[in-house]
């Protein structure tokens, strides 16, 4: 089989090590816009499940990974004025550049050919694979040629980010809010490697606009921001993304879903198919496993049609249940003021509730009462959570989007 995987994220060159595995008479090409070492963002955060997923699949990335993850320990939360927090943990950091130059290494020693700076907008410009994985992210170029097609329906998050690295190392994953004269504004931080963090600050828009974010470019924002969380910072610099210096430094989370997931032979992987919001942090861990659902599949069925359309199955279903929580997720911070004049330890004990559904659909104070009080609140949270992805699956299959 002659696969073209456009795009060289994790989805993308995790397909191609999964099916040279399978068969090695596979050709597989990734193909991929950026130069190599070079990427988008800074580090990101993933779990065990993460790394018993890679094992079961393929035990060199799996070795390679653990061994270059950074692990922190612990959640602290910091609001301005009160004790710090902390909730029990643990869970991994790793740059996104380590993670591709350990995926695109593994890829090669199977006989991958990646090739770097070869931007595809156009499958029909291919040499005539069989299968095209749209594995090129959130603004999926490939997805874009076909909108009406795969139904494709992108909702922008209230809230904007920035998404910085620091040289400070945070060694718990740290969530430090700050009240401003504008409002509240806050940073989701953890350390990824011995000398860096992630530094992803959000704020309302009404934050960010009545702290003059829209007049700022990105280093005067940078600056700016250095001096709003100058105590958790202890004396370090925040840096911006290097690569993509050009645009825009604060964005709206974009929630993309689509109702088909393959046209023709071009079939969508990873972020090109859906997000979750970053605030729970499964976007690299979907991806993959995204790959292992699509490898698995072909390897089941011996027409691509029923391969695909298993695939798009599997996949859809096993997200519905996380996608709505990512959307809790979102909502619970663009509403952080509910929750947060609660204080501690009410705040910190919400703030990890935040997936739930029933949190957005009674008051928190009584959402914490009945928490502490019951065993039922669990068993609801089930019950709605399996009664909103019926709802949701339903409506995946017949809204039309576009
Ligand atoms: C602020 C933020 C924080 C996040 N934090 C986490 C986290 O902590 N944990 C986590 O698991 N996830 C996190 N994510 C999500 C995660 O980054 C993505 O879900 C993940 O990278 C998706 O992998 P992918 O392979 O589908 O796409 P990508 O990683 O986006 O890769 C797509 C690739 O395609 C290339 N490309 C694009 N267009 C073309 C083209 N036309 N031709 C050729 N190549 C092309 C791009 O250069 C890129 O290399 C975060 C996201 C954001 C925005």
């Amino acid at each position: 089989m002659r696969i073209a995987c456009v795009g060289g994220g994790p989805g993308g060159l995790y397909l191609a090590i999964l099916m040279k595995r399978r068969n090695p008479d596979h050709d597989v090409t990734v193909l991929e816009r950026n130069p190599a070492g070079v990427t988008y963002g800074w580090g990101v955060v993933f779990w065990d499940d993460l790394l018993e997923g890679l094992r079961a699949n393929d035990p060199p990335t799996a070795r390679a990974i653990e061994a270059a993850a950074f692990r922190w320990a612990d959640q602290r939360i910091l609001v301005d004025g009160q004790p710090p927090a902390s909730l029990a943990g643990h869970g991994y950091g790793m740059g996104r550049q380590r993670l591709l130059d350990i995926l695109t290494a593994r890829a090669q020693e199977l006989g991958v050919q990646v090739r770097f700076e070869s931007e595809v907008d156009d499958p029909a410009g291919l040499d005539d694979p069989d299968l095209v994985v749209a594995c090129d992210g959130v603004n999926s170029r490939l997805r874009r040629r076909h909108p009406d097609r795969f139904g494709t329906r992108i909702d922008t998050g209230r809230n904007r980010y920035i998404w910085l690295g620091t040289t400070k190392v945070f060694d718990s994953f740290t969530f430090a809010f700050v009240r401003t004269r504008a409002g509240w504004i806050w940073c989701h931080a953890y350390g990824f490697d011995a000398a860096t963090s992630t530094f992803i600050v959000e704020c309302s828009p009404e934050t960010w606009a009545g702290l003059g974010f829209g007049q700022l470019g990105l280093d005067e924002s940078v600056r700016r921001l250095e001096r709003i969380f100058e105590r958790h910072l202890d004396g370090h610099r925040l840096v911006g993304q290097a690569p993509a210096r050009d645009r825009t430094p604060w964005l709206g989370f974009r929630t993309v879903t689509n109702e088909h997931w393959h046209h023709g032979r071009v079939v969508l992987l990873g972020d090109a198919a859906h997000t979750t919001h970053f605030t729970i942090g499964s976007g690299t861990k979907l991806a993959i496993e995204d790959a292992i659902g699509l490898a698995d599949a072909l390897g089941g069925h011996g027409h691509p049609e029923a391969a695909l359309a298993a695939y798009e199955r599997q996949r859809k279903t096993a997200l519905l249940l996380l996608q709505q929580e990512a959307r809790n997720s979102a909502r619970w911070f663009e509403h952080l003021p509910r929750y947060i004049e609660l204080g501690k330890p009410r705040f910190a004990a919400l703030l990890n509730h935040r997936r739930s559904p029933l949190l957005t659909r009674m008051s928190p104070a009584s959402y914490y009462r009945l928490r502490h009080l019951t065993e039922v609140l669990p068993v609801l949270d089930r019950l709605w959570r399996w009664a909103s992805g019926r709802g949701r699956a339903r409506y995946v299959r017949r809204a039309p989007t576009g």
